[in-house]
């Protein structure tokens, strides 16, 4: 006879600022939380429900604020050991320039560099991470295995964008013909990586998603049945699109249209699709993105960093369009952290058309919370803190030097400095406390990722 399950063991937390982020952005000067199990049971203004039974902990959370985990809608990992170089460049110098190492990495290397990433996001704050991984050199191992055992070791909630590049320097694209897969060979790959990892579950920990690299890598091919793929499978499709003027000018001299056109025409728009940057949009291409629903993954500091221009979220959040935040690849984003980001997202749109009413903190919340749970296609079970939902929160200390005389917690964490996180919790464990993680050694992946940083250099210097 099968014993009787367990009652779920419930943490309370008392005496925070909360800022649910919810559909009416529900905010307690004084809250608590519970947890029971991985999903939050409730949470309120004042003191938690008396006699609660099977509570294992609980937490005096004075002097904090408590928002979702922070959501991460674009990355590429395995750049963590190419940081720093190509300083100085465009998009497309930048990709020439680092392509030929790229194309050295091997499943150690990867690994490593997966651990540096997913350590740097998830002590700021991150529990819901992506990586966009489309480099595959022939005979490099189980990459996608390394990526997502990274993440699974960590305690993060994860999705792979199973990425891939077919057009190269011989077909008009811009990576080395080495550096790419075969158009059938992609396919047949991603498949196989969303059959092997792929979960559909409310409280899934690994999703994957069909991810062509961007249109200056793909064949036309490639991403029109990588869309057929993703919808015959079930999962979500993720590219880059719309980053630089150059990139509008190589999809008119090839494709005779605008990149937003060119992904209409082959089927790479939906609901079931996001994008990065989209930072080169007219009016017309945020009504086809809000028409179809399609989501963005706004990465403010890569575009600064690469000098690609300023992405018009307000348009877009105006437009309806779901928008999330993104690190992305820390070869153009070298801090690696999605905190900073929601100040940057505020900071950089500032400097466009809307100026001081371009977003404010809480919008820049929601971008880098609910908004990226939205893209992800997650927002039903992640990105706010709502009775039922799972337990994915952060408490960030805003009583010290950094914050305690800013008049508002939610100003505090966005305009402020970056605010230490006292604990970080996914899938109602922690796996953070006092800005240390607590599933990984940090200093291991630090030596280890300076180690695999020389060797790949060491090899492409070689090559
Ligand atoms: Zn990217």
């Amino acid at each position: 006879m099968a014993a009787p399950s367990a009652a779920p063991q419930r943490i309370v937390i008392e005496n925070a600022a909360i800022a649910t982020v919810d559909a009416q952005d529900t905010e307690y000067a004084s809250g608590y939380l519970v947890v029971a199990g991985n999903r939050i049971e409730s949470l309120g203004a004042g003191k938690a429900p008396e006699n609660l039974e099977n509570v294992v902990r609980r937490i005096d959370a004075t002097g904090h604020l408590i928002t979702p985990g922070l959501v991460n809608t674009h990355h590429h990992f395995y750049q963590w050991i190419t940081r720093g170089l190509a300083t100085d460049h465009n998009l497309f110098n930048w990709l020439v320039a680092l392509y030929p190492t790229w194309a050295r990495i091997d499943e150690q290397m990867v690994r490593v560099a997966a651990q540096g990433s997913l350590a740097m996001m998830a002590r700021g704050g991150v529990t819901t991470a992506m990586d966009h991984h489309y480099v595959f050199p022939q005979g490099s191992g189980d990459l996608s295995g390394a990526i997502i055992g990274a993440a699974s070791e960590m305690g993060v909630r994860f999705t792979l964008a199973r990425g891939s590049m077919d057009r190269s320097e011989k077909d008009g694209g811009l990576p080395p013909d080495f550096a790419v897969e075969t158009t059938e060979g992609a396919l047949a790959a991603t498949e196989e990586t969303v059959k092997k990892h792929h979960d559909a579950s409310f409280d899934s920990m690994t999703q994957v998603a069909v991810a062509p690299c961007s249109p200056f890598s793909i064949s036309t091919e490639l991403l029109r049945e990588g869309a057929a793929l993703g919808r015959r499978l079930g999962v979500r499709m993720h590219t880059h699109g719309s980053e630089t003027v150059e990139e509008e000018k190589f999809c008119h001299e090839l494709f005779g249209m605008g990149p937003t056109d060119y992904f209409e025409s082959t089927g790479f728009l939906g609901e079931d699709v996001w994008m990065a940057h989209c930072v080169h949009m007219n009016d017309s291409d945020i009504a086809a993105f809000a028409r179809t629903k399609t989501g963005v993954a706004h990465c403010p500091s890569s575009n600064a960093r690469l000098a690609a221009g300023i992405a018009r979220v307000p348009d877009m959040l105006k437009a309806g369009v779901p928008v999330g935040l993104g690190v992305d690849g820390t070869a153009s984003n070298e801090s690696g952290e999605l905190h900073t980001e929601l100040r940057n997202a505020l900071l950089i749109n500032r400097l466009g058309a809307h100026r001081e009413s371009a977003l404010n903190a809480r919008q820049a919340l929601r971008l880098g919370t609910y908004g990226g749970a939205q893209v992800l296609g997650r927002a039903d079970n992640i990105g706010s803190l709502e009775a039922g939902k799972l337990a994915d929160f952060v408490l960030w200390k805003i009583d010290g030097l950094g914050h305690s005389s800013i008049a508002d917690p939610v100003t505090a964490i966005v305009f402020g400095a970056a605010a230490p996180v006292t604990a970080s919790f996914v899938n109602g464990k922690q796996i953070v406390e006092n800005n240390r993680l607590l599933t990984v050694d940090e200093d291991t992946i630090a030596r280890d990722a300076r180690t695999e940083a020389q060797r790949l250099a060491r090899i492409a210097a070689q090559a």
